[in-house]
Formats: structure tokens, C-alpha cells, sequence
């Protein structure tokens, strides 16, 4: 506050030293800064109080509304709920996934309308981009209005417009003060202007700057002659230091470097940020790593904060269903720890159970770690169960679209939450007050009932709007605010941050419910998105201007890393450059800054702003990855075969199939003929190209689906549904698929309704389709189901030409016996049937399980197989079957194709595929990047130095 506004403040209240006095201020916490500055300037505040516009209007209309102000959140719950089961009827909106964030974004525009004098269902369709707009609008107020109706509440613009309309002067002080902010509407005007009717009303006015006029307010002390922004700092003698820097971090430290040398006590400084995301979590690591006193205005994010995060972990959990693989990030990430679990076991036991199939945390998973704790008599695995178990106990529901109230189940958030974080301290004890005083005051929420889901959506919704520790200014200690906040703030150093173009004035984006041209045509006192440039300006320039023998340090940017793209200095910081430029205001000016070179951020500007990708080779150095990247790409794309095509010195040791003592499947087999450097990616240096782990809501993973399918095929054979009459076979699959799909459930919950009733419509139609085809096929029996070999009971070798023997292991779906005795060896297949490659039997090396499982058969069993192949019981394979003939010529040809494919193994050189149809599906295609070579170039290479090896790999494409 500079002596000017002092002086007037001082003028009334010496002018009413007993009446009573309000201050009518932004917010609350403006409202305690002005107390106090007054008070340090020694002005009588025996009878003044600071009041919100909010709480003027409560008093203007007797007091009775302020306890009926609606919740929020309540309404904004309802608003959710009722939107997502009525929004067939809007017409405009149609399209608009109804999300927390969209019911946000109307209640504003909603108030927005109101606050202006106007009523959504009174607004001329012609107004609009299109009349359904209109419609929709009005639809949402009533809406709106319906559910704030039948709660009793009131909102800002109700009591607003009730103050108006009966002030009663027998509730008003002797004579109020107002304090102008950023953006009044027509409703709060009107107040302003019929309270003065009955008191006076002065205004608190900061001297604004010429250049940045504030915009829509309510009274004329705009009126009076304001100083431009350079003759302001020539009269406040304000002391400027500007900076560039190249990264946001830079510009941190140069500022906590600066300040450090120039500034003698820490509470003389207020540090202004124009970012909130960019720049406080920079800042709050910054002054917590080198143990900086500081308060921050609002606060900390709580997702900024690690309980916070490991809250919204939590949450986020719980969408999901509780998948194993994310619990175990989660530990990794210590966001769900405890001190009696080691979180490496931990992995071990989570990883034993997702191999054997389990994929979410349940009572299955439960019982599974409890019988390996008793197994094994480990503390640790008996303390694991015991978490996981508290976890699970927690969950009040079954399935994720279940309905319970919202008190309970923020009590049982609530719980979940010290089960998973029990142990905290010191800022995260903060942060976990505020979670629980949010979740306290949710829990009285029983009447309100919703899908477990859409709760769960809307606590995050909430929470990730609270900040915890937020603080007035206090001595000894830095003070870091966004600048909007930093008005009355009673210091002499001032640092403002992030001056660039994209944050400072920053864009605002036009309200898509309600656009600016919609807004300009519905009433003039409605804002506009433009109007955020000038009140950015006002706001700003009144920090500048607010105040005598100030000192400013101004900074921005010049490069934002995370976007690889320059930044433009904001006009005012080229203002404030232009007044120091004309010598205006320097007194003292800060000594030179002292930051030391970085070489990182030195290399990142080679990096970025140089040649793109064409990295020094000395920059690169300083990257290990990017060298060894570098290396890769210039050996890859050489006409030589090197160590980055997949070839190995000592080879034989390592990849030999001959030599190896795990047995081989078919599909490794298979994958080694179709492409042998995906086989290398895969079996060899056993790459495993992450997984999509994005919110997908299907029910069953591919993997999952296929698993079911087989088990319900091996339940129809084996119950002999197939033989039965029709009408009781028919009976006989319902109860079976009823049972399996609740036992499935129970493991697997389903992402929701819609997603479980398209799976089982599948899961029973292809079901059903395996009955109809089996009941058509010829008389025969199925001797055996899931029939197992290779393994400790059955090793099984096949010959290869040479007479050595490659170990292989499988299970075999199904085996058939026909009337004449002769054997059938069947596969089922999932997918659809590969109608065109089918008449051919080893199709060059890929198809190699039909031969190798009859083979395998033959060999345990001492049995001839007559005929092998694939079933396609599924919808997508509409039961198609392919069979092929085997005999004495197909098993010699197996055991030539088998001797070429281990030779070109064990020479450690694995060839790219020669037929790029083999990259269709392939998952190694980021890691292989076969599109980005000239099939010229492959060629070249593959055969450049030893072409009798390449040929030899290629005498497996002759086997059809
Ligand atoms: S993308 Fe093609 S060449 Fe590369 S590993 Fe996969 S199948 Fe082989």
C-alpha cells in the first residue's frame, strides 16, 4: 500500500473513530494483510472490520442467507449424477462427455449469466451459434435451479440480487471501504451502488497504471488522473533489476542466488509467481532442498506432496480395479509402503501370482499369499497378506459400479488411506489433515447415493483441487504467492517470475458453453475471455505501483525445455526494460549476478536449438544414452553386419536350440523361423515391450479371454455335452456358462455393465458355436484334453536331420480317436482362421506347431497320429477347421526345417525377416524400426560377409 491509500485509509477512520467501519476486500486473506499494514502504520482500527462483497450481501439482507450459501461440491455432485442420466435430452451437448470438469465449467458460466442480471431460459435463441445452444442452456438452469431448489440453498448470485432489492439499513455499518478487484460483476455493482444510497462509500484505490486500465468496475475512481507505469517507478524511486534466463530452473536459481547476496532479512521478500504449475513445485523444491525459511500463499498441491500422491495412487487403484502390476509401482514408488514389507519381496510375491494368472488384488489373491506365507513361515509374507488384507477390507464394494452412499465411502477412503501411508510426518502430516478434514466433511453425505466409480471420480475431482499449508507472510521467513494474490502484501522486495508471453498476460480461452461473441450479444456486463489480458495487466502494475522504495527483480525465460520451443518476453517486462533503458529508476541497483555456467542447460540448448538431431559428438557425450544411441543409428544404417543387427560374438554358449536346457515351445520355434531377430529381441535379450496400461475399460485382456474360452471348451467335452440330445445340452452349456462366468467375476471384477455384457455375449455366442460344429463332426472320441508334454514327466526330443534332437514342450488341446482308430491332434485357435495360408503345411518355417505337437504325441504315446491342426471356435473364426496330413514325409521335413533353423541360430546371427508381412503384428516394431531401411540395404547386409549363413536361413522359406 503506498502513502497515498494509507493516508485515505487513515482519513476515515480517524473521520469515524467509534462508528463501526467495514473494509470490503477481495478475500479474507487480502483482508488480514491490510489489517495488518494498517496497524503497522499505526491507524486506529478500533471499529474496523474486513468483510467479503459475499458477506455484504449477507448483512445487507439481515443475516439469514450467509448459513443457506450453497455447498458446492454438494451441487456440483447432484449436477453430475443428474446430467449423466438425463443427457439424451440435451441436443447441443450431445456430444460432450458429461466429466466433473464440464459440470465445473456450466456452474460458472451458469453464475456467470446470472451475475450479469440474466436468466438462461429468457435468452434469444438468435443470439446464439445455434438455437439447441439456447435450449440446452436453459435446460441445464432449470436443472440447476431444480436440485439448488430442493436443497434450500442459495448461491452467490441469489443473495446478490435479494440484497439488492431490500438493503436494510439497520444492518449496515456507519460507512464501508472498498477495495477494487479484478473482476465485479453487474450484481455486486448494483449493491456498491444502493448501499451508498444509505452510507457513504470510498474507495481504497491503488494508482493504476495508464497502460494496463482496469477493466468493469464498479465505482469512478478511474476516473481520477493515474500515472503511467514509467512515471510511477520514477516517483515511487523504485529500484529495478531484470533477467533473462535460459530455463525455468536457471531462472530459479539465478533468483534464490540473487536474492541471497542482496537481501539481508528473508521476510522483507515476496517472491511472484505468474504460474502456478510451472513455477511452485520448482520453487518448493528449491527452497525445501536448501532449507529456505518460506510460507506459500496457497499452499502446496497436495499432488505435489508424496501423500498426496500417494492418495490420488490410491484412487486411481481403485478405477482401475486394483490391478496388481500398478500396486507394485506403486510400492516401488513408496506411495503404498509399510515398514514391515520389503518392497522387493513384495515384487517377487505380487509377480508369483500375476504368472500364475491373477491379475487384481482380491480374496483369490488373498489366499493365494496366505498359503504361501504359511508355506514358506516368512514374517514378511505373513505381514504382506496382512496389509494387502487391511487394503481389501476397506473396499466397501464389489464391483466397481456399485451403489453406496457418500459418507460411507469417503470413510472408508479415509481409512484406505492411513492403511496405505501410516506412516508420515511434518508437511505430509499437513497434507494428510487437509484429505481427512475433505473426507470428514463428505462423510456426512448419506443421502447421497452413487456408483462406486463415479464417487471415486469425484473425490478426485475435489481433491485435486485443495492445496494444504497455505500462509499469510510471517517473520523470518521468504513469502511465494501467485501475483494475483500479492497486492496488499507490505514488502520491499519484490520477485516476480515467468514474465514470458505464454504465462504472462497468458491466453484465456474463450468459455465454450457461452463464446465471447454470444456474450458481447447477450449483455454487456457479461465478460469476456479478452477481458483477462487487462486485468493480468492491472494486477501487475499495481504491484509496480503499490508502494514506495520498493525493490523489483523481474525474470523470465527464455526456453521452455518441456515444450523445445522459445519463449517471447511479456510486453510489460519490454516496458519495465524500456524505463531501465531510459535510466528512470535505478538507486541501488542489484551487484551483477554470480550464477555459474551450467553445462546442461548448455547442452540442451545444443541439443534443441542447434542442427535438431545432429548432436555434436561431444555433446553427446555428455548423455551416455544419446552416445550409445548415436552409435546404434550410424552402425545400423552401415552396409555392415554389426553387434546392433542382432549378431553375437560368442554365440553358441547362449543360443544354440540344441544345447538348450529349458525346452522350446512351439510358438518360440515359430517365432525363431518367422523373423530371427524378433526371436532375438525376444528370447535372447528377453525385451519386453511395455504395455499399454491406459484406462481402457474392457473387461477380459486378450490373454484372459482366450484362457476362458478353453477352459469352457474342455468343460464341454469332458462333461459329454457334445453327445447329448439337443434341448439338454442346451440346458447343460447355460448352467455351465452361469457358473463359470460368476467364478469369473469374482476373479476378475469387470470394468462395468457394458463391458461385462459385450464379453459374455461373445464368450457364450462362440460357446455355443463350438457345441453346434462339434455335434456336426463325425462320430468320434476325445481320448484326451489338455494333454501336457515336455515337462518333467514327459521330456520329449524331436530329431533333427543330423540326428540330434531339440527338447520341446506344449499341451495339446485336444486329441481325437475316429471309429477306424486313427488319431486327430487339434489346436484351438482364438483368432480368426488364416483362410489363405492354410493350404500350405510349414508355411516356410512358421507354422511348425501342427507337426511338432503330432510328433510329440506320437513319440509319448507310441501312437500314429493320422491327422493334425487348427479349430476355430469362435465368433471371429466362425468354426472353421484345418487339418493336414501327417505321415513319415511330414516328420522328415520337420527335422530338416528344425536342423537349418538351429544351425542359423547357433551361428549368433539373427537375421531381420525377409518378407515384410511378418512386421504386421510384430511388437518389436518401435525397438526394430524395419520401415525406417531400404530393403536394399537389409539385403546388403544380411548377406554381406558370410552368405552361406544367410542362404542357410533362407532354405527354411522352402519348406511350404
Ligand atoms: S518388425 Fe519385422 S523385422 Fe523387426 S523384429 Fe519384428 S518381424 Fe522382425
Amino acid at each position: 500500500m503506498d502513502d497515498a491509500m494509507l493516508k485515505q485509509l487513515q482519513e476515515v477512520c480517524e473521520a469515524y473513530p467509534i462508528e463501526p467501519v467495514w473494509l470490503v476486500v477481495p478475500s479474507t486473506r487480502d483482508g488480514r494483510l491490510i489489517m495488518k499494514t494498517l496497524a503497522e502504520n499505526g491507524i486506529s482500527l478500533l471499529n474496523v472490520k474486513v468483510v467479503t462483497m459475499d458477506q455484504l450481501a449477507d448483512a445487507a439482507v439481515g443475516g439469514d442467507t450467509a448459513s443457506k450459501r450453497m455447498d458446492r461440491n454438494g451441487i456440483h455432485r447432484r449436477l453430475y449424477q443428474a446430467l449423466k442420466a438425463s443427457k439424451q435430452e440435451l441436443n447441443y451437448f450431445t456430444n460432450i462427455t458429461i466429466s466433473p470438469n464440464f459440470i465445473d465449467q456450466m456452474m460458472t458460466t451458469l453464475l456467470d449469466i446470472k451475475r450479469a442480471g440474466l436468466n438462461a431460459s429468457k435468452m434469444s435463441e438468435e443470439t446464439f451459434v445455434h438455437p439447441d445452444k439456447a435450449r440446452d442452456l436453459a435446460k441445464l438452469e432449470r436443472v440447476y435451479e431444480t436440485i439448488k431448489h430442493s436443497l434450500e440453498a442459495f448461491d452467490e448470485a441469489d443473495i446478490l440480487k435479494k440484497a439488492v432489492s431490500s438493503v436494510e439499513r439497520t444492518f449496515l455499518p456507519s460507512a464501508v471501504v472498498f477495495f477494487p478487484h479484478d473482476a465485479y460483476h453487474k450484481l455486486e455493482r448494483e449493491l456498491l451502488l444502493t448501499v451508498k444510497d444509505y452510507i457513504p462509500v470510498y474507495t481504497a484505490a491503488p494508482e493504476s497504471s495508464a497502460d494496463a486500465p482496469m477493466p468493469n468496475q464498479p465505482l469512478s475512481f478511474l476516473e481520477k488522473e493515474v500515472p503511467s507505469l514509467e512515471r510511477g517507478l520514477k516517483q515511487k524511486q523504485a529500484n529495478l533489476s531484470m533477467h533473462e534466463a535460459f530455463s525455468l530452473d536457471e531462472e530459479v536459481r539465478a533468483m534464490l542466488e540473487t536474492m541471497r547476496q542482496n537481501v539481508d532479512a528473508f521476510d522483507e521478500v515476496v517472491i511472484h509467481y505468474t504460474s502456478t504449475k510451472d513455477y511452485l513445485p520448482l520453487l518448493h523444491e528449491s527452497v525445501t532442498s536448501m532449507g529456505l525459511p518460506a510460507t506459500f500463499a496457497e499452499g502446496i498441491p497436495l499432488h505435489h506432496t508424496k501423500h498426496g500422491r500417494a492418495f490420488f495412487a490410491l484412487v486411481q487403484w481403485l478405477q482401475n480395479d486394483m490391478k496388481l502390476p500398478d500396486l507394485r509401482d506403486y510400492m516401488q514408488e513408496g506411495l503404498f509402503s509399510w515398514p514391515d514389507v520389503a518392497v522387493q519381496e513384495a515384487e517377487v510375491r505380487l509377480l508369483e501370482l500375476e504368472n500364475r494368472g491373477v491379475q487384481v488384488l482380491n480374496e483369490y489373491a488373498l489366499q493365494q499369499l496366505y498359503e504361501t506365507a504359511e508355506y514358506s513361515g516368512r514374517a514378511t509374507d505373513l505381514a504382506l497378506f496382512t496389509r494387502f488384507k487391511q487394503v481389501l477390507d476397506c473396499v466397501p464394494v464389489k464391483y466397481r459400479y456399485d451403489e453406496l452412499d457418500l459418507g460411507t465411502a469417503a470413510n472408508h477412503l479415509k481409512r484406505m488411506l492411513q492403511v496405505i501411508q501410516p506412516d508420515f510426518a511434518g508437511e505430509e502430516a499437513v497434507v494428510h489433515e487437509a484429505l481427512q478434514t475433505h473426507l470428514e466433511a463428505v462423510e456426512i453425505c448419506l443421502d447421497e447415493n452413487y456408483a462406486w466409480m463415479d464417487i471415486l471420480q469425484l473425490i478426485d475431482h475435489e481433491c485435486r483441487k485443495l492445496y494444504a499449508g497455505g500462509s499469510l507472510p510471517k517473520p523470518g521467513r521468504l513469502h511465494i504467492t501467485p501475483y494475483r494474490n500479492g497486492l496488499y502484501i507490505n514488502r520491499s522486495h519484490h520477485w516476480v517470475l515467468g514474465m514470458d508471453q505464454t504465462r504472462y498476460p497468458g491466453r484465456q480461452s474463450e468459455d465454450p458453453l457461452l463464446l465471447d461473441g454470444e456474450r458481447a450479444s447477450l449483455n454487456s456486463e457479461l465478460d469476456l475471455s479478452t477481458y483477462h489480458t487487462s486485468r493480468a495487466l492491472w494486477q501487475l502494475a499495481s504491484i509496480f505501483l503499490n508502494g514506495n522504495n520498493r525493490s523489483f527483480y523481474v525474470s523470465y525465460a527464455s526456453m521452455d525445455l518441456g515444450k523445445n520451443r522459445p519463449q517471447v518476453k511479456a510486453h510489460l517486462y519490454q516496458a519495465l526494460e524500456d524505463a531501465l533503458a531510459k535510466n528512470i529508476t535505478i538507486h541501488k541497483p542489484y551487484r551483477p549476478l554470480d550464477v555459474k555456467f551450467d553445462q546442461v542447460d548448455w547442452w540442451h540448448d545444443k541439443a534443441h536449438l542447434g542442427a535438431g538431431h545432429r548432436f555434436a559428438r561431444e555433446a553427446a557425450s555428455f548423455y551416455t544414452m544419446h552416445h550409445q544411441l548415436i552409435e546404434a543409428a550410424t552402425q545400423r544404417f552401415s552396409s555392415k553386419w554389426t553387434p546392433w543387427d542382432g549378431v553375437l560374438k560368442d554365440p553358441a554358449a547362449l543360443v544354440d536350440p540344441k544345447r538348450e536346457s529349458v525346452p522350446f515351445s512351439a510358438s518360440k520355434l515359430e517365432t525363431l523361423a518367422s523373423c530371427p531377430f524378433a526371436y532375438y529381441l525376444s528370447y535372447v535379450l528377453k525385451l519386453d515391450p511395455e504395455e499399454d496400461r491406459s484406462e481402457e475399460y474392457r473387461w477380459l485382456t486378450p490373454l484372459e479371454r482366450g484362457s476362458v474360452l478353453h477352459e469352457l471348451y474342455e468343460d464341454i467335452v469332458r462333461l459329454g455335452l457334445i453327445n447329448m440330445e439337443e434341448n439338454l445340452s442346451q440346458v447343460k452349456l447355460d448352467e455351465l456358462f452361469i457358473e463359470k462366468m460368476s467364478s469369473l467375476e469374482e476373479r476378475i471384477p469387470p470394468a462395468s455393465l457394458t463391458a461385462r455384457d459385450i464379453e459374455r455375449r461373445e464368450l457364450y455366442a462362440s460357446s455355443q458355436l463350438f457345441l453346434n460344429v462339434e455335434k456336426q463332426k463325425p462320430a468320434h472320441q476325445a481320448i484326451s484334453t489338455e494333454y501336457r508334454f515336455g515337462f518333467v514327466d514327459h521330456p520329449t526330443a524331436i530329431p533333427t536331420e543330423n540326428g540330434e534332437s531339440i527338447q520341446i514342450r506344449g499341451k495339446i488341446d485336444r486329441v481325437n480317436q475316429y471309429e477306424d482308430q486313427s488319431i486327430e491332434i487339434v489346436d484351438y485357435k482364438t483368432g480368426r482362421a488364416q483362410k489363405f495360408k492354410d493350404s500350405s503345411y510349414f508355411e516356410g518355417g512358421r507354422r511348425l506347431q501342427p507337426a511338432l505337437y503330432a510328433a510329440a504325441y506320437e513319440q509319448n504315446e507310441k501312437q500314429k497320429v493320422r491327422q493334425t491342426g487348427y479349430d476355430y471356435p469362435t465368433t471371429k473364426g466362425l468354426g472353421a477347421s484345418v487339418r493336414f496330413s501327417y505321415g513319415e514325409k511330414e516328420q522328415v521335413k520337420l527335422s530338416e526345417v528344425l536342423e537349418r533353423l538351429s544351425r542359423t541360430a547357433a551361428t549368433g546371427r539373427f537375421y531381420l525377416t525377409d518378407d515384410p508381412e511378418d512386421c504386421k503384428f510384430c511388437r518389436f516394431q518401435d525397438v526394430c524400426r524395419r520401415t525406417h531401411y531400404d530393403q536394399e540395404l537389409i539385403e546388403q547386409k544380411q548377406d554381406v560377409d558370410q552368405p552361406e549363413i544367410y542362404r542357410g536361413f533362407q532354405e527354411v522359406r522352402k519348406y511350404d
